[in-house]
């Protein structure tokens, strides 16, 4: 689509009401105080967010459980139940730049990437679970002649979905699709500081004929709202993105409550592998300044470690910073904008202490490191890239989330490697070189979900975005997705 300025400014000049609980379709005041709702683009106050309390959560999830119960979603017409889907990827589509620019004054995503990455991508993530939830069949076992064994794929029930405020409409459209499609109630809790496109996303359910109770949204504070959510006996299976942090406390939660499965996704420290023998490294240079500046570094797949070839680190690291310099840092909305708004006051402090204990430890800033900006209200920072970053420091072994890359050389291919799986995480990496056999060797080695190879952060519908080691488990996206939220049963008939 083609956007412009005026369509733009017009839609963010329009004031935002304040934000409601839904719960069993009714739209409700939550009993926690409400929130403010800070735009990352100036710091003024947008509206409020209801804030759910433990009861609130409990009302919803039983709303779930009573949906669910009754089958009024599970027990659909698998063709029905399509069309709903269907008729929601169309509202969504509908509705592209207002969920757009609504999301981008609540996160602080730049536009241009927002309609893509977030109503763009939920559309299209909708469509592809209705069309798969009729292709999901159940199997016959080669048992004995005598017995009929049938395996039955069943929906799980409730599914607690808590997700994060960097693509809050993608996110959680990879997990509310699915979940729906195999016939399961939801209560969704996004983000305080991104809930209001997925609010929304509810509303144009409601529109698009997915029955009260089967997706209720809670708003609130993560040590409230999540809490509750999380220790509910009415929640089947949690699916979460977000930090190790909360992930921990998630299992916590999970073995005091009813041991509900949790599935998560916990983010990374991707490594970027540039080798000399780079096809093209003008290209890998840009892309690599792509990988980690793209949405303020806010990407859980960002390539956040730059390790590159010692023979050539000083030309491609100059070449990087040139590339670098050329995003401008400004305000979403804006059309001309690459970088946009970090998300909040708080994750800025904490990518700016980032920065002073690189230095403090040893890593040169050859670009950024500061707050830029400022005399607008809002929370931005310039692209920074630190050099002479090693595994001990904390710059290369814990993940920033913002736009903040850590660069160290390697002499060999097998130091490569060992550099690249020298942290906990293990969800993407990215490989530049021409040599063939290399490359798969590389693939093989690294210990993570995707690994890129003379590209970096690929990605469809049709591939599974999953983490191994401390980066989370189970997959969102592609058909593996649909796992999650299955139970398999089987029948054993005697014949
Ligand atoms: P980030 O540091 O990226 O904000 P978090 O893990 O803190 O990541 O937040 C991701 C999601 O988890 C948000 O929706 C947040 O409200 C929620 N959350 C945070 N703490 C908890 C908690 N203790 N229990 C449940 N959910 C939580």
């Amino acid at each position: 689509m083609t956007l412009d300025q005026a369509t733009i400014d017009r839609l963010a000049a329009a004031p935002v009401a304040p934000a409601k609980l839904l719960i069993n379709g009714e739209w409700t005041e939550g009993e926690g105080e409400p929130m403010p709702v800070l735009s990352p683009i100036d710091g003024s106050r947008m509206t409020t967010l209801a804030s759910a309390s433990a009861g609130d959560v409990a009302r919803a999830c039983a709303a779930a459980r009573a949906a669910f119960e009754d089958g009024r979603w599970r027990n659909m017409a698998p063709a029905a139940r399509k069309a709903v889907l269907h008729r929601l990827a169309d509202l969504i589509d509908r509705e592209t730049l207002p969920l757009a620019v609504l999301g981008v004054r609540d996160n602080g995503t730049d536009i241009g990437m927002a309609v893509k990455a977030e109503p763009g991508s939920a559309a299209q993530t909708f469509r592809y679970y209705a069309e798969a939830l009729d292709k999901v069949y159940g199997e016959i076992a080669p048992v004995q002649s005598n017995v009929l064994a049938m395996i039955h794929r069943e929906p799980v029930g409730v599914v607690a979905a808590i997700v994060p405020w960097n693509f809050p409409l993608m996110i959680g459209a990879w997990k509310v699709a699915p979940a729906l499609a195999m016939g399961n109630s939801v209560v969704l809790k996004p983000a305080e500081t991104a809930s209001l496109t997925l609010l929304r996303l509810a509303e144009l359910a409601l529109e698009a004929g997915v029955p009260p109770g089967v997706f209720n949204v809670v708003t609130g504070p993560g040590r409230v709202t999540g809490e509750a959510l999380a220790l509910s006996p009415d929640v089947d299976v949690l699916v979460f993105t977000g930090s190790g942090a909360t992930g921990r406390r998630l299992l916590q939660y999970s073995a005091q409550s009813n041991l509900k499965r949790c599935y998560l996704e916990l983010g990374g420290k991707s490594p970027n592998i540039v080798f000399a023998d780079a096809p093209d490294l003008g290209a890998a240079a840009k892309a690599a300044a792509m990988a980690i500046f793209r949405n303020a570094g806010q990407v859980c797949v960002a390539g956040s470690r730059l390790l590159v070839e010692a023979s050539v680190h000083d030309r491609f690291v100059a070449e990087l910073a040139e590339a670098a310099k050329k995003m401008k840092v400004g305000n979403p909305l804006s059309l001309s904008t690459q970088i946009g708004a970090v998300n909040s006051l708080t994750q800025l402090e904490g990518n700016l202490g980032f920065v002073a204990d690189a230095a403090r430890e040893g890593g040169e800033i050859v670009i950024g490191g500061g707050r830029t900006l400022e005399e607008t209200g809002g929370w931005y920072m310039d692209p920074t890239v630190v050099t002479n970053v090693q595994p001990q420091h904390r710059l290369y072994q814990q993940e920033v989330f913002g736009p903040v890359l850590a660069v160290t050389p390697f002499t060999d291919e097998a130091e490569a490697l060992r550099l690249a799986n020298a942290t906990e995480f293990g969800l993407a990496a990215g490989v530049w070189t021409s040599n063939l056999s290399r490359a798969h060797r590389m693939v093989r080695g690294i210990r993570s979900g995707v690994v890129h190879v003379n590209t970096y952060g690929g990605a469809d519908i049709t591939v599974p975005l999953s983490g191994t080691k401390q980066s989370g488990n189970g997959a969102d996206k592609s058909m593996h997705a649909l796992d999650k939220y299955v139970d398999l049963k089987t029948a054993w008939i005697q014949l």
